[in-house]
């Protein structure tokens, strides 16, 4: 009876050693996994934009040359092909965005992804030219445009041309009162990355506004504009730029860029206060804010 009883005590033993290490095991390999998930998660979450050219996988670097290549390709047709894909729309959409900014003499704006410098233009004009104003770009081609464009207005005071990345500005901290981005930021390969520039350039307090396309919440108009950008902007830009491909493209990237309130939660992420979107145009367009 008593070695019967001996040998159980040991078989008990030996289970609850092996079950204590077994737990152990199991703990720490679903602790490894939902780690690691998490982590990969988190890091998926960020930049997902980089991965695509339109509807084409890319990398992100990948990304960035093929964008470039895109605007080189326009940048001579570029106003002329805004006027027209837009029926001149794109011209009170961006008065629109210079009124929510209030541009007073005594802020330091900076306009990245600034092309042409339709942005820069306004808020020269509606600063009296007293206010400095960085048109930022990472196309020479479009910059020299926009120079030449300057130049016919006569504005040559108050108004610098750099060539530079929204990733990685070439900027110092704090030094801007207003950042904005329009019709830029989808072009921009690693999208977080850059609002973590937008915040760092910015003074404390400063202000960020990205007039960017969006998405029509109506289906039918959905419908329309959709069946509008794919059959008759590659048309158009076709017959005026000889250029069907960039505007394929252009409208590929319209589709892949966040949903309205998504960049709300981004510029947060960045470290953004007080972030707001203002749809356009039945949400044609739309306007993102925030403050550091
Ligand atoms: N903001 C101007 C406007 O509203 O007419 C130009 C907009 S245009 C559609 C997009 C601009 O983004 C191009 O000039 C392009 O070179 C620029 N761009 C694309 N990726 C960029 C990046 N990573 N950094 C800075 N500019 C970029």
């Amino acid at each position: 009876m008593g070695v019967i009883r001996g040998s159980f005590k040991g078989v008990r033993k030996t289970f609850v050693k092996n079950f204590k290490l077994i737990s152990h095991f199991i703990y720490n390999a679903a602790k490894t996994h939902f780690m690691t998930t998490k982590i990969a998660t988190n890091s998926e979450m960020l930049n997902p934009e980089g991965q695509w050219f339109g509807t084409r996988r890319v990398e992100p670097g990948q990304k960035t040359e093929l964008v470039l290549d895109v605007f080189h390709s326009v940048a001579r047709k570029y106003d002329l092909m805004n006027d027209l894909m837009s029926g001149g729309v794109h011209r009170l959409w961006k008065d629109r965005l210079i009124r929510m900014i209030r541009p007073r003499d005594s802020m330091k704006f900076l306009d990245v992804a600034g092309g042409t410098g339709d942005i820069a233009f306004r808020l020269h004009k509606a600063t009296g030219g007293r206010a400095p104003i960085t048109v930022c770009d990472i196309n020479a081609s479009m910059l020299q445009v926009g120079e030449a464009r300057a130049i016919d207005r006569g504005i040559l005071h108050n108004l610098d041309w750099v060539e530079g990345n929204a990733e990685k500005l070439p900027f110092p901290d704090n030094s801007f009162d207003v950042y904005t981005i329009a019709f830029g930021l989808r072009n921009v390969a690693r999208i977080d990355n850059a609002l973590k520039e937008a915040a760092r350039v910015l003074k404390p307090g400063g202000r960020f506004f990205c007039l960017e396309f969006s998405h029509i919440d109506n289906p039918l108009l959905a419908r329309a504009y959709d069946a509008y950008s794919e059959k008759v902007i590659p048309r158009i830009g076709k017959a005026v730029a000889n250029d069907a491909d960039s505007y394929q493209y252009l409208i590929e990237s319209i589709r892949k860029f966040p949903r309205r309130g998504i960049l709300g939660k981004r510029l947060v992420a960045a470290g953004f206060k007080g972030a707001k979107v203002t749809p356009l145009s039945f949400g044609v367009v739309a306007v993102h804010q925030a403050w550091k």
